[in-house]
């Protein structure tokens, strides 16, 4: 709209003359919206309305306005023109005009926020839904900027605040959304929203409510986004705490009860409005610095915002919602957790982070802790089709309820199990065993291996873990070279670490060298008269810290190894069922073909599982009469669960999502490589990427130091990664491989954020 504010209002004048014959002088009303009072000389007042939106639906409004004044709710009647119309183009004003009568009364805004007046503005809103139950306005079935349903798309506008704790601060306002209300607010009940009860769209006189205006936002969606949207202003009215707010939550639960699901939305998509205010009024003034918005409240805004980020999201909630009629159980004591741990768990066992986490629940990729902080989980390989994914609960449930056993009687699961797993490799690769862990499985590997060549020794790559039983850890340097290890059994030859980075050869040939040195242990080991019975590799090593293998490594290393008579064994329990997105199979990106691939950790999305599948001719070496049984393994529950995974990473194509998702997120690692000097290598493939801080560039000394730091830090906002390799100065990225866009986007400009001040 072009022209100074008085000329604006003079044209607006003109229309009211001309197309309603009143002759006014006209005031612009306060806010975003293009709204005129006109006071005319009899005293009487109505509203020039120009509207401007782009999301404008005039129709939609009357057809609601209509419907608000049937159910006794205190809405402006609109005003025809003198030739009967409602709406009239605004010619020069640009939009639709419309006159409305104007209602007396005090804007919320410029009231106090009393506990009794929250209660009446709650308790309105809810006879305000009730109102419009069961009607269908078609046209409101859309979306707008302003659309709380979508206030993640908001999100990215983030890098707009120049201050990094303010930065920091939205990007978790957009994290809680994103994590809790997202997902949830389908299933909450919806109908037809007002869409933004704001401070300056309700009327009172004194607690009562006797004008709700401004019907622009109007759009299908959960109540409990009108509530929070209202909330949001709540929170920013001069000494509302979350203890008064909470008044306004308990005034619409008395009208209509909200329930848990809905309660757990409103501090978040209270915090996703004021973030959407704050970084829409970021951008705009970032684009022209006068441009920001009228109205300014960017302060108060603010305020509201660190008021409800100074407390756990499930102690807001818990004041929030204190006087609600349905209540949430109160979590579990933390501290009681801790200490019964500490006095029956074995203390070998570690805890991450130096703050542990209490996590209670997970959903897809995220976990949620017992405070109701959520965590974006970019460290759990395990739960790779998402956390608690539903058809793989219900097939686990379904089964469970239905019959356990072993594998000594027929069952359809484990045989169909057997064969959907066995057309997932190469041809030869067609004999299975179940187990209950990759430890089990990497253990009946080298059994498998033993006797089939009826030698001994295995070749182990430098920084491997295999697993933790006996065998296993003798055949990982990771453990036996690591605090408490005791070095390598004499039927174990280690390799070095393929490490194309770090390790002694870099460069265009470093495959060819390091297979070299392959056949340089060989023949050490066969001079000292030990034969290899196998070679345990991953395709990228994972504890190693996340090291791809340098190009032709692997099919030269396995031409070594066969040369020599050992079996070639691919340890596919890290890095297996599609997580590297360019094949199902690490072994496949290095056309080679294993004698023994073994599978764990995703194979049952957390279920306790493990595999080994071999070619027939090296099962029937192994089938010497004894008796191969796991009571466990491949029983009918464990099996059903098996098949839910392989058909939800068919049907939910998230072979094709690693690829794509785990290209984005290497693409901005790169990013952050040229900005950060600190961020010595970026690497990986699909989801299973690895990022490694050195101190120096060229010395490459390793900062495992700042790398515990970045990973504490990134946890304080919301994101959980972890360390690894030798050095400690890998940070692992293995997320479920459901993970979104939004977290990718939001992690790279965290780590962005916290790289610089490293
Ligand atoms: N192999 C690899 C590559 C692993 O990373 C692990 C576990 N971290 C194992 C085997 C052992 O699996 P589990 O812990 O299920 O016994």
């Amino acid at each position: 709209m072009s022209g100074t504010e008085v000329e604006q209002a003079e044209l607006a004048h003109s229309l009211l003359e001309k197309h309603w014959g009143l002759s006014a002088s006209m005031r612009r009303l306060p806010g975003e919206n293009h709204n005129y009072l006109a006071e005319m000389a009899s005293g009487d007042s109505v509203v020039l309305k120009i509207l401007t939106e782009t999301h404008a639906d005039p129709e939609l409004e009357e057809a609601i306005i209509s419907g608000l004044a049937d159910a006794g709710l205190p809405v402006p009647r609109i005003l025809p023109t003198t030739s009967g119309q409602n709406n009239i183009p605004a010619g020069e004003l640009q939009g639709v005009a419309r006159v409305q009568e104007y209602l007396p009364g005090t804007p919320w805004k410029s009231l106090e926020s009393t506990p009794s007046r929250l209660r009446a503005i709650g308790a309105f809103m809810a006879r305000m839904h009730a109102g419009l139950e069961g009607r269908d306005f078609a046209a409101a079935a859309r979306t707008h900027d302003w659309d709380l349903a979508r206030a993640h798309m908001h999100r990215d506008k983030a890098e707009f605040l120049n201050d990094p704790d303010q930065r920091r601060a939205i990007e978790y306002c957009f994290h809680l959304f994103s994590a809790l209300a997202l997902p949830h607010l389908a299933d909450c009940p919806s109908g037809l929203l007002h869409g933004d009860i704001n401070d300056e769209n309700l009327l009172l006189d004194g607690d009562q409510i006797v004008g709700l205006l401004d019907f622009g936002d109007c759009l299908n969606g959960a109540f409990v986004q009108d509530l929070g949207l209202a909330l949001a202003y709540a929170l920013e009215q001069e000494d509302v705490t979350l203890e008064t707010a909470a008044s306004l939550v308990e005034g619409y639960d008395e009208c209509r009860p909200l329930e848990l699901k809905e309660q757990e939305l409103l501090l978040p998509l209270a915090l996703a409005r004021l973030a959407t205010y704050v970084t829409i009024n970021a951008q705009r003034m970032a684009a022209d610095p006068t441009s920001g918005m009228r109205n300014l409240h960017l302060d108060t805004a603010w305020e509201a915002i660190n008021m409800c980020l100074a407390v756990a999201p499930a102690q807001a909630r818990g004041i929030l919602c204190n006087g609600c009629r349905v209540h949430a159980s109160p979590p579990a004591d933390p501290g009681n957790v801790a200490s019964a741990r500490n006095r029956h768990l074995a203390p070998s066992l570690s805890l991450s982070y130096e703050e542990p986490l209490h996590i209670i629940s997970g959903r897809a990729q995220y976990l949620h802790a017992a405070d109701g902080r959520p965590y974006v989980d970019l460290v759990n390989n395990v739960c790779h089709v998402g956390h608690c994914h539903p058809r793989v609960v219900d097939a686990i449930a379904t089964q469970a309820a239905k019959l356990n056993t072993n594998t000594r009687y027929l069952h359809e699961h484990v045989s169909e199990y057997a064969t959907r797993l066995c057309e997932t490799m190469p041809s030869g690769l067609d004999t299975c065993f179940f187990v209950n862990s990759g430890s089990e499985a990497n253990e009946l590997a080298l059994r498998l291996a033993r006797s089939a060549t009826g030698s001994m020794d295995v070749l182990v790559l430098d920084g491997a873990y295999h697993g933790h039983t006996a065998n296993c850890i003798a055949m990982s340097p990771y453990k036996f070279n690591g605090p408490g290890g005791s070095g390598p059994a004499d039927w174990v030859h280690v390799l070095p670490m393929p490490d194309a980075y770090r390790g002694p050869y870099r460069g265009e040939d470093a495959g060819d060298a390091y297979a070299i040195e392959v056949a340089d242990q060989i023949g050490k080991a066969c001079a000292s008269e030990r034969a290899i019975a196998g070679f345990f590799a991953e395709p990228i090593l994972s504890c190693g810290g996340q090291v791809p293998l340098p190009g032709g490594y692997l099919s030269k290393a396995f031409e070594h190894v066969r040369n020599a008579g050992g079996l070639c064994i691919a340890d596919e329990v890290q890095v297996g069922f599609g997580r590297l997105g360019d094949a199902f199979w690490g072994f496949e990106l290095h056309d080679v073909v294993p004698d023994i691939v073994v599978l764990g950790k995703p194979i049952g999305n957390g279920h306790p599982m493990g595999a080994v599948i071999t070619t027939r001719a090296v099962a029937d070496a192994f089938d010497n009469g004894m008796e191969f049984f796991s009571t466990f393994g491949g029983n009918p529950v464990s099996c059903a669960c098996g098949l839910a995974v392989l058909d939800v990473i068919r049907d939910e194509a998230l072979q094709e999502r690693a690829r794509t998702l785990g290209g984005r997120f290497l693409d901005g690692l790169g990013e952050l490589k040229e900005r950060h000097r600190i961020v010595g290598d970026v690497r990986g493939q699909g989801l299973f990427l690895g990022i490694e801080l050195v101190k120096d560039p060229e010395t490459l000394e390793p900062a495992a130091h700042e790398a515990t730091r970045l990973v504490n830090h990134m946890q304080q906002q919301g994101v959980l990664l972890s360390t690894d390799g030798p050095l400690h100065n890998v940070i692992k990225i293995k997320p479920p491989m459901v993970i979104e866009e939004g977290d990718i986007d939001m992690t790279l400009r965290l780590l962005d954020d916290a790289l610089g001040q490293l």
